[in-house]
């Protein structure tokens, strides 16, 4: 069942979550869910951050909708789990049943159906369930990599379009600006950032908080060349710091904010005929063409695709190559795996 009918599942309203596979899919048996961070920070906001009325929130959401699919932000998220049943037909490649996978679709599109909320931790976006979710034969999946644990490996995952795209996207000597650059996306797209552009170009950050570990690691390490701390939302108070650290306007501008009302902002920071690139799920599609049209800014702007090709191993690979930023994902993703 699906509505309306002869809608495709990501655009549907509601889908049919009935956990049981037909040939040519797979039944998950679902451990966790990576709340997508724009929709995870909706939903914390509007249920004041408590966990019990997070987890009944998206239980409700799932019930109505047969899928995470928040109809707010629009953005859903990914699975974790363990395979339960293959559909003779699923083009399953070398995962057999029992083994731990992740579904690299997004959650507005996979059929879902949770039994109870285990655990929610409202830092992260994390959500423990006993639930199946459903695969389609043309659904990505990853195997969970030996050497990362889970829950940084889901995290990373979930943001994997960021990187592998900043490394079409980005040249040497280019000067790039990460806004949102200590979350998740953030960091893995500065790291590439600063890889790909080499000793003549230049990668500066913004973040609300400079304070951070993440934004120190950022500094520390050398992923950016300067950090403004600045709310992105605030068009004013961004024009008048990044002058500072920022003689000329950016080449790319990559947003990896969780929040609304930065589309301007990202406009302004790029040179004309420069590269927006919104990876954020908070973007205004309305908000950026317009804004771009009222400051009379000639850039070209890319929507966030959650796939480029290859762009599991990408993300994951980042993690191995720095691994300050591996050891900094342990800490904040998954501290029970990380402890010794
Ligand atoms: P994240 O880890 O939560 O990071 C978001 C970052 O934005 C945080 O560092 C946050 O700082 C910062 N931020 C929040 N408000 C800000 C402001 N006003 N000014 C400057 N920075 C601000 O999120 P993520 O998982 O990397 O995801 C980033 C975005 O990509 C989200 O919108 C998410 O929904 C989206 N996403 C897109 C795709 C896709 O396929 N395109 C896939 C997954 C996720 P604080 O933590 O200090 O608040």
């Amino acid at each position: 069942m699906l509505e309306p009918r002869g809608a495709l599942p990501q655009a549907a309203w509601r889908l049919d979550n009935t956990p049981v596979p037909s040939a040519d899919e797979l039944l998950c048996d679902v451990e966790t869910l990576n709340i997508d961070s724009a929709s995870f920070h909706q939903i914390a906001e509007a249920c004041a951050h408590d966990p019990e009325r997070i987890g009944e929130h998206i239980r409700a959401n799932v019930r109505e909708r047969g899928k995470q699919h928040n109809p707010v932000t629009g953005s859903g998220g990914m699975f974790v789990g363990r395979v339960e049943a293959i559909g003779a037909e699923f083009p399953s490649g070398t995962l057999a049943v029992g083994d731990r996978m992740a579904s690299l679709v997004s959650l507005t599109l996979t059929p879902l159906w949770i039994d109870a909320v285990t655990h929610v931790d409202v830092a992260t976006g994390r959500v423990g369930v006993r639930g199946k979710a459903i695969l389609f034969a043309s659904g990505l999946f990853a195997a969970m990599p030996a050497d990362i644990p889970t829950d940084v490996a889901l995290a990373t995952l979930d943001v994997a379009g960021a990187p592998a795209q900043v490394r079409r996207l980005v040249r040497p000597g280019d000067t790039v600006v990460v806004i949102g650059a200590d979350g998740k996306s953030g960091l893995l797209s500065c790291a590439h950032a600063r890889d790909r552009v080499g000793p003549s170009g230049r990668v500066v950050g913004i973040v609300p908080d400079a304070r951070t570990e993440a934004a120190r690691i950022l500094v520390a390490e050398g992923y950016v060349d300067a950090l403004v701390e600045v709310d992105a939302r605030d068009v004013l108070a961004v024009l008048a710091k990044i002058p500072d650290v920022l003689p000329v306007l950016a080449d790319v501008v990559i947003n990896c904010v969780n929040v609304g009302g930065t589309e301007l902002a990202s406009i302004l920071l790029a040179r004309d005929e420069g590269t927006v690139y919104f990876f954020s799920m908070a973007t205004s599609f309305t908000a950026a063409a317009l804004g771009a049209e009222g400051v009379g800014k000639d850039v070209t702007m890319i929507v966030g695709n959650g796939y480029a090709k290859g762009h599991a191993e990408i993300a994951l690979q980042t993690l191995r190559d720095h691994p300050p930023l591996a050891a900094y994902f342990a800490r904040r993703y998954a501290p029970a795996e990380a402890a010794p």
